[in-house]
């Protein structure tokens, strides 16, 4: 607890939360890939209605001090390695400039062009060396490619060099669209394909050869915690996976932080708490592809010690961006 963070007995103080899962829709980038943002939210054109003041004012709402903004599924892979390229250059410039517009209350996790690998490396050298980026914004699949596959390695091995906060949002791989009629991919796909992107981190020895990289990952893990200790028993007992991670699963799984957007219920958060230290753990809203009052009511009232609601809210933020320390959010 920090000289910033006095113990209050307010319970209505202004949490000054950090918001690390945050959507922005450049208005460029939305008019270029509306119609996949349409297919990933059934035809509601809600999202598409975003502006920096529609984003403003819930922060204000919910007690939310600074807003780490990322662009939504699509990402930037988009009809082709050109377009892309375009994609991710339009959403950098855009997250800069508010940033840069609104200082301490918005930062950027850079949009990539992955699984371009050479688009890749050549917009992380331009929006974190010239455009200040705080992280990097990745999917969970591309293609039919999960992000630990060796053919990306040379994406990890760069942002492990810079010691890169790399956010890892869910997406829909291609294998399980529209699987279960009437069921849209959000609700199961995506938090399976967090689970997926992890163990492929796992298995391709992507975690312990790149130890510098701070990951993020939504939802409470999706379906991960859950599943932590079928696939820690899966790696025990293939000898030949060991050099993949030498200080075994669960020690890579506690590392990785864990954002609680869409995620503040009871089960959810018991079987991410069952398994990690609640420094992992990290506040988002998915705003606006979800409302931000139920996460933030969900968290607010979990039965849970007030040290570590404000760690989750913002201490634990701070430390992999202190450059918000100075930021209070207007109340
Ligand atoms: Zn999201």
């Amino acid at each position: 607890m920090g000289p910033e963070n006095p113990p209050s007995a307010d319970a209505n103080a202004n949490p000054r939360r950090i918001d690390v899962h945050h959507h922005m829709l450049p208005p460029e980038y939305a008019s270029l890939t509306r119609d996949r943002i349409l297919e990933i939210t059934s035809g509601d054109t809600t999202v598409l209605k975003w502006t920096p003041d529609v984003t403003l004012e819930q922060m204000e709402q919910f007690g939310v001090a600074s807003s780490i903004l990322s662009l939504p599924v699509p990402g930037a892979w988009y009809e082709g390695k050109e377009n892309s390229r375009k994609l991710a250059r339009i959403a950098n410039e855009y997250g800069a400039r508010l940033s840069k517009d609104y200082p301490g209350r918005f930062g950027m996790f850079a949009a990539l062009p992955l699984p371009d690998v050479d688009g890749s490396l050549a917009e992380i050298e331009y929006a974190f060396d010239s455009l200040g980026a705080d992280g990097a914004y990745l999917q969970t699949s591309y293609d039919d490619k999960w992000p630990g596959d060796p053919a990306f390695a040379a994406v990890f091995d760069e942002l492990n060099r810079r010691k890169a906060i790399v956010f890892v949002h869910p997406t829909e791989p291609c294998c399980c669209a529209n699987l279960i009629p009437g069921i849209p991919s959000n609700v199961i796909e995506f938090v399976f394909d967090t689970t997926r992107a992890i163990t492929s981190f796992l298995v391709n020895g992507t975690f312990s050869r790149c130890p510098e990289i701070r990951f993020i990952f939504c939802h409470s893990g999706g379906t991960m915690p859950v599943l932590a200790a079928r696939i820690h028993g899966f790696f025990q007992a293939r000898s030949a996976l060991a050099s993949r991670v030498p200080n075994g699963v669960l020690y890579e799984l506690k590392k990785l932080n864990y954002d609680i957007a869409n995620a503040t219920n009871n089960s959810s958060l018991a079987a991410l708490l069952n398994l990690v230290p609640t420094t992992q753990i990290l506040w988002g809203s998915d705003f606006p592809y979800r409302a931000v009052g139920p996460t933030a009511n969900g968290w607010d009232n979990y039965q849970i010690s007030p040290e570590i609601k404000r760690a989750v809210n913002r201490e634990n933020a701070l430390k992999l961006f202190p450059r918000f320390a100075g930021a209070s959010g207007k109340k």
